[in-house]
């Protein structure tokens, strides 16, 4: 027997949490906080799991491990890099099960396949065999100009990555009109854990001078350490020689630019800076806006612009990728139905809007649909 329960993150943009049931075993995807604060999953009808295993440190996707104590404080299942970002206090190291960033391993005895997302560092997807094949995405990327994906093996089912819905435009696009916007200063935010490197990178790669804040700076520290795996070698050099010609200081002028966390100026460097707006600095979010966050009052006001740089799966990456995999069933997550028209009009009776649903039988149920 194998099942899917949608606890959270189906019809808009809300926390993940996925539980699935396979061969005896439950197994808790993900356990997110918002992205609008406050909003969690009710997990009040699960009971006992063997396992949350976490796609990414992502607030979305690991901020509300502290229910871990209504779900029997099950083991941990992450990357090492994943768990560098949770706290002991939320995850003690004696709950931790460290998972290898591509290849073969067991959760809770069931054998899985993982492998990079291309959306955060040490972020990963999650295959089951079995039953046709059941693929986690969590978040994913397959644009990301620093960060690795791997594709995936085929599964009847998949729970995928929707944020951006029928959106297509190309990332390409997307660096040109914020280099272009950027070039004559600002503060470029981006969320801890995030596109931070990345922008740093393809900036400085355009021939521009970039500075970042010492929260960017140590993931660039980090990556360059890594020599390959979370990110291939060729990248690790040229993080290297980087952070080798950027200033460093605290002395932040507004003709800069500068990469600083957090996304939407809630704290880090960039909140620092927006206290000093009257000095000339000007402001770039490129995330999702939460109401009630900094950048959105800043948005609101006109005083700061937002311009997109694609952390999650265009239009033509999701039908590739269900193609590739040749799923006949597709959760399309965090995103809302309106913002879906096209991938929802492509995906057809694929498209699976069942809060809970069987995963063996699938083939069987189409081959009977289709008699
Ligand atoms: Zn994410």
């Amino acid at each position: 027997m194998a099942k899917l329960t949608v606890v959270s993150g189906v019809g808009g943009k809300l926390p993940a949490a996925f539980l699935l049931e396979m061969d005896g075993k439950r197994i808790l995807l993900d356990l997110g906080e918002g992205p609008q604060p406050g909003v969690k999953p009710d997990v009040s009808g699960i009971g006992a799991v063997d396992a949350i295993c976490l796609s990414h440190a992502h607030i979305d996707h690991a901020g509300s491990l502290e229910l871990s104590d209504r779900l029997g404080n099950p083991p941990v299942y992450a990357t090492a890099q994943t768990f560098r970002q949770i706290s002991e206090t939320v995850v003690s190291l004696n709950r931790r099960i460290e998972l290898p960033v591509k290849g073969q391993s067991r959760i809770a005895g069931l054998p899985v396949t993982v492998g990079r997302n291309g959306h955060a560092p040490g972020g990963i997807w999650f295959h089951f065999a079995g039953h046709g094949g059941f693929l986690y995405m969590g978040d994913w990327n397959a644009e990301s100009l620093l960060l690795p994906f791997d594709q995936p093996p085929a599964a009847a089912c998949v729970v995928t990555d929707a944020s951006y819905g029928d959106l297509e435009d190309a990332l390409s696009h997307q660096v040109q009109a914020i280099a272009s916007f950027a070039a004559a200063g600002a503060v470029l935010c981006t969320p801890a854990g995030g596109r931070g490197p990345e922008m740093a990178l393809a900036l400085s790669g355009l021939g521009l001078n970039v500075a970042v804040c010492p929260v960017v700076r140590r993931e660039m520290e980090f990556l360059a350490k890594t020599r390959g795996g979370i990110i291939s070698a060729g990248k690790c050099a040229e993080i290297e020689t980087l952070l080798g010609v950027m200033r460093q200081g605290d002395d932040w002028s507004p003709a800069e630019i500068i990469v600083a966390t957090e996304a939407n100026a809630e704290s880090g460097l960039a909140a620092q800076l927006l206290h000093r707006q009257d000095e000339g600095f000007r402001f770039l979010f490129s995330s999702h806006v939460p109401v009630g966050t900094p950048a959105w009052d800043m948005l609101q006001r006109d005083e700061a612009r937002w311009l997109p740089w694609n952390v999650h799966p265009r239009l033509q990456d999701t039908m590739d990728l269900v193609t590739r995999i040749g799923a006949e069933r597709v959760v399309a997550a965090f995103a809302r139905p309106d913002d879906m028209i096209r991938l929802a009009h492509w995906l057809g009776p694929r498209l699976c809007s069942d809060r809970a649903f069987a995963l063996s039988g699938i083939q069987d149920g189409l081959l009977k649909a289709a008699e």
